[in-house]
């Protein structure tokens, strides 16, 4: 059984981080060690007044990383990381995940920069050179990032206006990191309101854009359901090259599993439960294949 090192959040209330990873994770025959950068009562989004619990501090999280590392190193197939909540934790992880990889070259790192979503930044503005560093590192240890597009754009440095702009980033990132994924794009890039965009890039292939039906709710931890997806199935393209499906088809494969999510999640939501009516999504709206995708040069 494949074995991953998953270090993010931890809440005890709802499912984001290691929360929203785990359980996916272990359905797809994986063994999933936790290391918890926090441990909060609940996700920041949820409209609470406050959110309890505790930063795991630095000591606490080289004492944990130190302790897996030498007892189980030999044990791990992939390496991922997710949010951290400030410069010393990003600054601690990357440097036990890339001493780590540096010796085992063969392992997979996926790093989700998590630092905000729409314009807004939910990480202490020091994350951003420690995400920078461990992005355009020389070495280039990280093998997969799972930015949207203004994490993307923080760490390219500059605003993303254009579908041009969006290429010369990614082309800027494959430098350093060979398989990109903005998970979503602003519907202003593309001009079109009713829609989000994933766009996926292997370094040296045209980048994929992927047209996703737009659901009007708030949903959190999805980001994170995301790379969780990305990592295995990338893991399992890379070991099997006679795989059926190929890049393409996994990432249209997981957006469709995500929109089969989602949409039963606001299904069984409580306010969805309660009020039957307005735009209640019924069970026969749940088709499965409903992603569009064409290249970035032949841009949908
Ligand atoms: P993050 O939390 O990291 O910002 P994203 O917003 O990029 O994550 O979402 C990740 C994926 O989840 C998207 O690629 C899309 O497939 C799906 N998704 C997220 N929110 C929605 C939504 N409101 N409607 C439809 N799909 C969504
Ligand atoms: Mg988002
Ligand atoms: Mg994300």
């Amino acid at each position: 059984m494949p074995r991953l090192l998953a270090t993010q959040s931890h809440v005890v209330h709802g499912y984001v981080g290691n929360k929203a990873a785990t359980f996916p994770l272990q359905c797809l025959g994986w063994d999933v060690d936790c290391c918890n950068s926090v441990q909060f009562s609940n996700h920041t989004g949820y409209g609470m007044e406050r959110v309890f619990g505790n930063i795991t501090n630095q000591n606490d999280l080289d004492a944990l990383l130190n302790g897996v590392f030498a007892n189980f190193a030999t044990d791990y197939d992939a390496l991922l990381s997710g949010y951290l909540p400030n410069k010393e934790s990003v600054n601690c992880m990357g440097q036990h995940y890339s001493k780590f990889k540096e010796k085992n070259k063969k392992l997979l790192w996926l790093m989700d920069p998590v630092m905000g979503d729409e314009g807004q930044l939910y990480v202490n503005e020091d994350v951003i050179p420690e995400y920078q560093k461990l992005t355009f590192s020389s070495n280039g240890l990280v093998d997969i990032i799972t930015p949207n597009q203004y994490e993307l754009e923080i760490l390219y440095g500059k605003k993303i206006s254009s579908k041009e702009e969006l290429k010369q980033s990614l082309e800027e990132l494959h430098k350093t990191v060979p398989v990109i994924v903005v998970t979503s794009c602003s519907s202003e890039l593309f001009d079109d309101k009713g829609h989000i965009y994933c766009v996926a890039s292997i370094k040296g292939e045209a980048p994929l854009v992927y047209r996703i039906p737009y659901i009007d709710t708030y949903f959190t931890g999805v980001g994170d359901l995301f790379s969780a997806l990305l990592l295995d199935r990338i893991i399992k393209l890379y070991q099997d090259e006679t795989a059926t499906l190929k890049f393409a088809d996994q990432i249209d494969d997981i957006i469709n599993v995500l929109q089969r999510v989602l949409k039963m999640t606001k299904y069984y939501s409580k306010e969805n439960i309660k009020s039957k009516m307005g735009s209640v999504i019924g069970m026969k709206d749940m088709e499965l294949r409903i992603v569009e995708s064409r290249d970035l040069y032949h841009t949908v």
